[in-house]
Protein backbone atom coordinates (compact mmCIF):
# COMPACT_ATOMS: atom_id res chain seq x y z
CA UNK A 1 0.00 0.00 0.00
CA UNK A 2 1.48 3.31 -0.66
CA UNK A 3 1.14 6.81 1.27
CA UNK A 4 -1.85 7.81 -0.78
CA UNK A 5 -4.11 4.76 -0.69
CA UNK A 6 -2.96 4.95 3.26
CA UNK A 7 -4.22 8.65 3.02
CA UNK A 8 -7.28 7.64 1.78
CA UNK A 9 -7.93 5.16 4.11
CA UNK A 10 -7.56 7.91 6.53
CA UNK A 11 -9.92 10.88 5.23
CA UNK A 12 -12.88 7.70 5.62
CA UNK A 13 -12.05 7.70 8.89
CA UNK A 14 -11.70 11.86 9.56
CA UNK A 15 -15.26 12.43 7.66
CA UNK A 16 -16.68 9.65 10.62
CA UNK A 17 -15.28 11.57 12.66
CA UNK A 18 -16.66 15.27 11.53
CA UNK A 19 -13.12 16.44 11.14
CA UNK A 20 -12.22 18.29 8.40
CA UNK A 21 -8.20 18.52 9.34
CA UNK A 22 -5.49 16.73 11.15
CA UNK A 23 -1.96 17.71 12.22
CA UNK A 24 0.41 14.40 12.23
CA UNK A 25 3.14 15.20 14.84
CA UNK A 26 4.86 11.96 15.72
CA UNK A 27 7.86 10.48 13.66
CA UNK A 28 6.22 7.48 12.92
CA UNK A 29 2.75 8.53 11.71
CA UNK A 30 4.34 11.75 9.79
CA UNK A 31 6.42 8.77 7.96
CA UNK A 32 3.58 6.59 7.70
CA UNK A 33 1.62 8.94 5.96
CA UNK A 34 3.77 11.15 3.57
CA UNK A 35 7.59 8.15 3.31
CA UNK A 36 9.53 11.57 4.88
CA UNK A 37 11.91 9.79 7.54
CA UNK A 38 13.38 12.88 8.59
CA UNK A 39 13.94 13.64 12.13
CA UNK A 40 11.46 16.80 12.31
CA UNK A 41 8.29 16.95 10.84
CA UNK A 42 4.82 17.35 10.83
CA UNK A 43 2.14 16.45 8.16
CA UNK A 44 -1.08 18.60 7.76
CA UNK A 45 -4.41 17.38 5.93
CA UNK A 46 -7.25 18.85 4.91
CA UNK A 47 -10.19 17.13 2.24
CA UNK A 48 -8.33 18.10 -0.14
CA UNK A 49 -4.13 18.19 0.21
CA UNK A 50 -1.71 16.65 2.27
CA UNK A 51 1.51 19.40 3.45
CA UNK A 52 4.68 18.17 5.06
CA UNK A 53 6.04 20.62 7.13
CA UNK A 54 9.75 20.42 8.10
CA UNK A 55 12.50 22.73 8.46
CA UNK A 56 15.71 23.88 6.15
CA UNK A 57 18.03 20.69 6.88
CA UNK A 58 15.18 18.65 5.54
CA UNK A 59 14.68 20.40 2.64
CA UNK A 60 16.53 17.92 -0.23
CA UNK A 61 15.52 15.21 2.18
CA UNK A 62 11.65 16.08 1.87
CA UNK A 63 11.66 16.83 -1.63
CA UNK A 64 13.12 13.71 -2.53
CA UNK A 65 11.34 11.13 -0.31
CA UNK A 66 7.47 12.99 0.72
CA UNK A 67 4.81 12.17 -1.56
CA UNK A 68 2.60 14.92 -0.77
CA UNK A 69 0.93 17.62 -2.32
CA UNK A 70 3.28 20.46 -0.87
CA UNK A 71 6.26 20.90 1.30
CA UNK A 72 6.52 23.28 3.46
CA UNK A 73 9.99 24.42 5.07
CA UNK A 74 9.81 26.52 8.05
CA UNK A 75 11.71 28.55 10.57
CA UNK A 76 9.04 28.40 12.97
CA UNK A 77 5.98 25.62 12.96
CA UNK A 78 3.11 27.98 14.04
CA UNK A 79 4.20 30.16 11.22
CA UNK A 80 4.19 27.38 8.75
CA UNK A 81 0.82 26.07 10.24
CA UNK A 82 -0.65 29.43 10.23
CA UNK A 83 -0.15 29.99 6.37
CA UNK A 84 -2.71 26.68 6.46
CA UNK A 85 -5.38 27.26 9.25
CA UNK A 86 -7.39 30.06 7.00
CA UNK A 87 -11.02 29.29 8.52
CA UNK A 88 -11.79 28.11 11.15
CA UNK A 89 -12.30 23.88 10.51
CA UNK A 90 -12.40 21.05 13.01
CA UNK A 91 -8.87 19.98 13.03
CA UNK A 92 -7.88 16.83 15.11
CA UNK A 93 -4.31 16.76 16.22
CA UNK A 94 -2.04 13.81 17.48
CA UNK A 95 -2.28 14.83 21.16
CA UNK A 96 0.16 11.74 22.39
CA UNK A 97 3.36 13.17 20.49
CA UNK A 98 3.58 16.68 21.86
CA UNK A 99 4.19 17.94 26.10
CA UNK A 100 1.24 19.87 27.45
CA UNK A 101 3.80 22.73 27.56
CA UNK A 102 4.91 22.28 23.55
CA UNK A 103 1.10 22.09 22.64
CA UNK A 104 0.72 25.82 25.36
CA UNK A 105 3.33 27.21 23.55
CA UNK A 106 1.78 26.82 20.46
CA UNK A 107 -1.54 27.58 20.73
CA UNK A 108 -0.39 30.83 22.54
CA UNK A 109 1.19 31.57 19.34
CA UNK A 110 -1.46 30.64 16.81
CA UNK A 111 -5.12 30.87 19.12
CA UNK A 112 -6.59 29.42 15.90
CA UNK A 113 -5.31 26.00 17.33
CA UNK A 114 -6.41 26.38 20.36
CA UNK A 115 -10.17 24.80 19.15
CA UNK A 116 -8.32 21.81 17.77
CA UNK A 117 -9.22 18.21 19.30
CA UNK A 118 -7.19 15.50 19.91
CA UNK A 119 -7.11 12.62 17.13
CA UNK A 120 -9.45 10.01 18.03
CA UNK A 121 -7.78 6.75 18.47
CA UNK A 122 -8.37 5.30 15.45
CA UNK A 123 -7.10 8.08 13.58
CA UNK A 124 -3.66 8.00 15.91
CA UNK A 125 -3.70 4.22 15.98
CA UNK A 126 -3.13 3.99 11.98
CA UNK A 127 -0.36 1.33 11.86
CA UNK A 128 -1.95 -2.09 13.78
CA UNK A 129 -2.29 -4.08 10.33
CA UNK A 130 0.41 -4.55 8.40
CA UNK A 131 0.61 -4.36 4.37
CA UNK A 132 2.55 -6.97 2.78
CA UNK A 133 5.89 -3.97 2.11
CA UNK A 134 5.59 -3.83 6.12
CA UNK A 135 5.96 -7.50 6.85
CA UNK A 136 8.73 -7.64 4.43
CA UNK A 137 10.49 -5.44 6.72
CA UNK A 138 9.83 -6.48 9.65
CA UNK A 139 10.64 -10.25 8.44
CA UNK A 140 14.53 -9.27 7.61
CA UNK A 141 14.46 -7.14 10.85
CA UNK A 142 13.72 -10.41 12.30
CA UNK A 143 16.03 -12.35 10.15
CA UNK A 144 18.77 -10.04 10.92
CA UNK A 145 18.16 -10.43 14.46
CA UNK A 146 18.23 -14.21 14.69
CA UNK A 147 21.24 -15.06 12.19
CA UNK A 148 23.14 -12.33 14.50
CA UNK A 149 22.62 -14.55 17.41
CA UNK A 150 23.12 -17.48 16.28
CA UNK A 151 26.03 -16.39 15.87
CA UNK A 152 26.91 -14.59 18.46
CA UNK A 153 25.50 -16.89 21.01
CA UNK A 154 28.65 -19.29 20.93
CA UNK A 155 30.38 -16.31 23.36
CA UNK A 156 28.00 -16.82 25.88
CA UNK A 157 31.19 -18.55 28.60
CA UNK A 158 31.51 -18.18 32.07
CA UNK A 159 33.61 -15.16 32.40
CA UNK A 160 31.52 -12.52 29.63
CA UNK A 161 30.13 -9.52 31.41
CA UNK A 162 26.55 -9.02 30.01
CA UNK A 163 27.42 -5.80 28.33
CA UNK A 164 30.83 -7.68 26.73
CA UNK A 165 27.65 -9.93 25.57
CA UNK A 166 25.02 -6.73 24.45
CA UNK A 167 27.90 -5.07 22.55
CA UNK A 168 29.15 -7.76 20.53
CA UNK A 169 25.24 -8.57 19.92
CA UNK A 170 24.73 -4.71 18.80
CA UNK A 171 28.08 -5.06 16.45
CA UNK A 172 26.64 -8.04 14.75
CA UNK A 173 23.39 -7.05 13.98
CA UNK A 174 24.51 -3.58 12.87
CA UNK A 175 27.01 -4.58 10.77
CA UNK A 176 24.37 -7.04 9.12
CA UNK A 177 23.07 -3.75 7.88
CA UNK A 178 20.40 -2.71 10.68
CA UNK A 179 20.81 0.86 10.57
CA UNK A 180 19.63 1.16 14.52
CA UNK A 181 18.97 -1.44 17.12
CA UNK A 182 15.55 -1.05 18.19
CA UNK A 183 16.44 -0.22 22.20
CA UNK A 184 19.02 -0.98 24.66
CA UNK A 185 19.24 -4.52 24.71
CA UNK A 186 18.73 -6.54 28.37
CA UNK A 187 20.57 -9.10 29.13
CA UNK A 188 19.87 -10.32 32.79
CA UNK A 189 22.20 -12.52 34.42
CA UNK A 190 22.12 -14.57 37.59
CA UNK A 191 19.57 -13.12 40.47
CA UNK A 192 19.32 -10.16 37.81
CA UNK A 193 17.19 -12.28 35.31
CA UNK A 194 14.37 -11.38 37.84
CA UNK A 195 14.61 -7.95 36.16
CA UNK A 196 12.01 -7.81 33.52
CA UNK A 197 13.75 -4.98 32.03
CA UNK A 198 17.40 -5.73 33.39
CA UNK A 199 19.45 -4.16 30.55
CA UNK A 200 23.18 -4.99 30.03
CA UNK A 201 24.95 -4.18 33.51
CA UNK A 202 28.91 -4.92 33.94
CA UNK A 203 28.12 -7.96 35.89
CA UNK A 204 30.42 -11.21 34.94
CA UNK A 205 28.68 -14.73 33.77
CA UNK A 206 29.13 -16.79 35.86
CA UNK A 207 28.66 -21.05 35.50
CA UNK A 208 25.44 -21.90 36.21
CA UNK A 209 23.55 -18.85 36.01
CA UNK A 210 20.15 -17.97 34.63
CA UNK A 211 20.37 -15.91 31.23
CA UNK A 212 17.55 -13.63 29.27
CA UNK A 213 18.25 -11.81 26.75
CA UNK A 214 15.84 -9.19 24.51
CA UNK A 215 17.10 -7.96 21.31
CA UNK A 216 16.03 -6.90 18.01
CA UNK A 217 17.09 -5.20 14.48
CA UNK A 218 16.04 -2.82 12.06
CA UNK A 219 15.06 -3.03 8.09
CA UNK A 220 13.66 -0.22 6.30
CA UNK A 221 12.64 1.69 9.37
CA UNK A 222 10.37 -1.33 10.66
CA UNK A 223 11.64 -3.33 13.52
CA UNK A 224 12.19 -7.10 15.15
CA UNK A 225 11.78 -7.99 18.68
CA UNK A 226 12.75 -11.35 20.53
CA UNK A 227 13.76 -13.06 24.01
CA UNK A 228 15.22 -15.94 24.92
CA UNK A 229 16.09 -17.79 28.29
CA UNK A 230 17.98 -20.19 29.73
CA UNK A 231 21.58 -20.88 31.86
CA UNK A 232 24.95 -20.73 31.04
CA UNK A 233 27.47 -23.83 31.36
CA UNK A 234 25.34 -25.67 33.49
CA UNK A 235 21.72 -26.96 33.45
CA UNK A 236 19.18 -25.63 35.84
CA UNK A 237 16.04 -27.64 36.31
CA UNK A 238 14.38 -24.46 37.57
CA UNK A 239 14.71 -22.43 34.87
CA UNK A 240 14.20 -25.34 32.48
CA UNK A 241 10.55 -25.32 34.45
CA UNK A 242 10.01 -21.92 34.33
CA UNK A 243 10.70 -21.70 30.50
CA UNK A 244 8.60 -24.83 30.18
CA UNK A 245 5.49 -23.16 31.55
CA UNK A 246 6.35 -19.78 29.49
CA UNK A 247 6.20 -22.08 26.54
CA UNK A 248 2.90 -23.60 27.47
CA UNK A 249 1.39 -19.94 28.32
CA UNK A 250 2.62 -19.13 24.42
CA UNK A 251 0.69 -21.83 22.91
CA UNK A 252 -2.45 -20.93 24.80
CA UNK A 253 -1.94 -17.40 23.45
CA UNK A 254 -1.15 -18.76 19.96
CA UNK A 255 -4.11 -20.91 20.14
CA UNK A 256 -6.56 -17.81 20.80
CA UNK A 257 -5.02 -15.98 18.36
CA UNK A 258 -7.88 -15.40 15.27
CA UNK A 259 -9.06 -12.20 13.54
CA UNK A 260 -10.49 -10.26 15.85
CA UNK A 261 -9.66 -11.57 18.88
CA UNK A 262 -9.80 -9.34 22.06
CA UNK A 263 -6.44 -8.52 22.97
CA UNK A 264 -7.68 -8.97 26.45
CA UNK A 265 -8.49 -12.16 25.79
CA UNK A 266 -4.97 -13.40 24.23
CA UNK A 267 -2.81 -12.24 27.56
CA UNK A 268 -5.80 -14.38 29.47
CA UNK A 269 -5.03 -17.48 27.50
CA UNK A 270 -1.37 -16.78 28.48
CA UNK A 271 -1.88 -15.39 32.33
CA UNK A 272 -4.24 -18.46 32.95
CA UNK A 273 -1.49 -20.92 32.11
CA UNK A 274 1.26 -19.45 34.79
CA UNK A 275 -1.51 -18.80 37.51
CA UNK A 276 -2.37 -22.39 37.22
CA UNK A 277 1.85 -23.31 37.50
CA UNK A 278 1.31 -21.05 40.65
CA UNK A 279 3.91 -18.00 39.36
CA UNK A 280 0.65 -15.57 39.08
CA UNK A 281 2.12 -12.97 40.89
CA UNK A 282 5.55 -13.11 39.32
CA UNK A 283 3.88 -12.95 35.69
CA UNK A 284 4.19 -9.06 35.79
CA UNK A 285 3.72 -6.69 32.96
CA UNK A 286 1.24 -7.42 30.08
CA UNK A 287 1.99 -10.21 27.13
CA UNK A 288 2.45 -8.37 24.63
CA UNK A 289 2.71 -5.23 21.87
CA UNK A 290 2.47 -3.79 18.00
CA UNK A 291 5.90 -4.13 16.73
CA UNK A 292 6.22 -1.99 13.25
CA UNK A 293 7.61 1.32 12.58
CA UNK A 294 7.84 1.85 16.18
CA UNK A 295 9.06 -0.92 18.98
CA UNK A 296 6.27 -0.68 21.27
CA UNK A 297 2.99 0.53 19.65
CA UNK A 298 -0.76 -0.45 19.59
CA UNK A 299 -2.25 -2.44 20.11
CA UNK A 300 -0.96 -3.35 23.80
CA UNK A 301 -2.07 -6.90 24.23
CA UNK A 302 -3.18 -6.20 27.97
CA UNK A 303 -5.70 -7.56 30.65
CA UNK A 304 -6.71 -3.58 30.50
CA UNK A 305 -7.06 -3.63 26.84
CA UNK A 306 -10.75 -2.81 25.09
CA UNK A 307 -8.88 -3.57 21.64
CA UNK A 308 -8.73 -6.15 18.95
CA UNK A 309 -6.46 -7.74 16.96
CA UNK A 310 -7.57 -7.34 12.93
CA UNK A 311 -5.65 -9.66 9.95
CA UNK A 312 -2.13 -7.91 9.61
CA UNK A 313 -1.68 -6.86 13.01
CA UNK A 314 2.05 -7.55 14.37
CA UNK A 315 2.45 -8.67 17.99
CA UNK A 316 4.97 -10.21 20.57
CA UNK A 317 4.26 -12.78 22.75
CA UNK A 318 6.51 -12.42 26.12
CA UNK A 319 4.95 -13.93 28.95
CA UNK A 320 7.94 -14.11 31.87
CA UNK A 321 8.26 -15.28 35.24
CA UNK A 322 10.31 -13.30 37.45
CA UNK A 323 11.26 -14.18 41.23
CA UNK A 324 13.03 -11.27 43.08
CA UNK A 325 15.86 -12.59 44.70
CA UNK A 326 15.88 -16.21 42.82
CA UNK A 327 15.96 -15.23 39.11
CA UNK A 328 13.19 -15.49 36.05
CA UNK A 329 12.85 -15.98 32.56
CA UNK A 330 10.73 -14.35 29.49
CA UNK A 331 10.50 -16.15 26.35
CA UNK A 332 9.28 -13.67 23.20
CA UNK A 333 8.21 -14.24 19.57
CA UNK A 334 6.67 -12.12 17.19
CA UNK A 335 2.94 -13.57 14.97
CA UNK A 336 0.79 -11.62 12.58
CA UNK A 337 -2.80 -12.51 12.45
CA UNK A 338 -4.21 -13.76 9.23
CA UNK A 339 -7.66 -14.68 8.07
CA UNK A 340 -6.87 -18.33 9.42
CA UNK A 341 -5.45 -17.50 12.66
CA UNK A 342 -2.15 -16.48 13.08
CA UNK A 343 2.02 -17.19 11.34
CA UNK A 344 4.80 -16.58 13.77
CA UNK A 345 7.62 -15.05 12.28
CA UNK A 346 10.17 -15.55 14.45
CA UNK A 347 12.05 -18.82 14.57
CA UNK A 348 14.98 -18.97 17.32
CA UNK A 349 13.71 -22.03 19.33
CA UNK A 350 12.00 -20.82 22.94
CA UNK A 351 12.77 -24.12 25.09
CA UNK A 352 15.21 -23.45 28.26
CA UNK A 353 19.13 -22.74 26.34
CA UNK A 354 21.84 -24.40 28.06
CA UNK A 355 24.90 -22.04 26.46
CA UNK A 356 28.05 -23.75 26.07
CA UNK A 357 27.51 -26.35 28.18
CA UNK A 358 30.90 -28.66 29.59
CA UNK A 359 31.49 -32.27 29.29
CA UNK A 360 30.33 -33.09 32.79
ZN1 LIG B 1 11.63 -7.67 23.67
ZN1 LIG C 1 8.67 -6.80 23.36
Amino acid sequence: MNVRQRRDRLSALLDRHNLAAALYLSGENVRYLSGFTGSNGQLFLDRDRTWLLTDGRYAAQAAEQADVDEILIYERLDEALRKLLHEPVRTGFEAAAVTVAQWRDLTQKLPKLADAVPLPTDAVELRIAKDDDELNAITRAIQIAEEAWTSVQQAIVPGITERELSLKLEWTIRSAGSRTVPFEFIVASGARSAMPHGVASDRTIEEGDPLTVDFGAEADGYFSDMTVAGSVGRRDPWIEEIVAILEAAQEAAFAVLEPDVPCADVDAAARRVIEKAGYGEAFSHSLGHGVGLAIHEAPRLSRLSDQHLPVGAVVTIEPGIYVPGRGGARIEDMVVVTSDGYRKLTSLPKSAYCWNQGDS
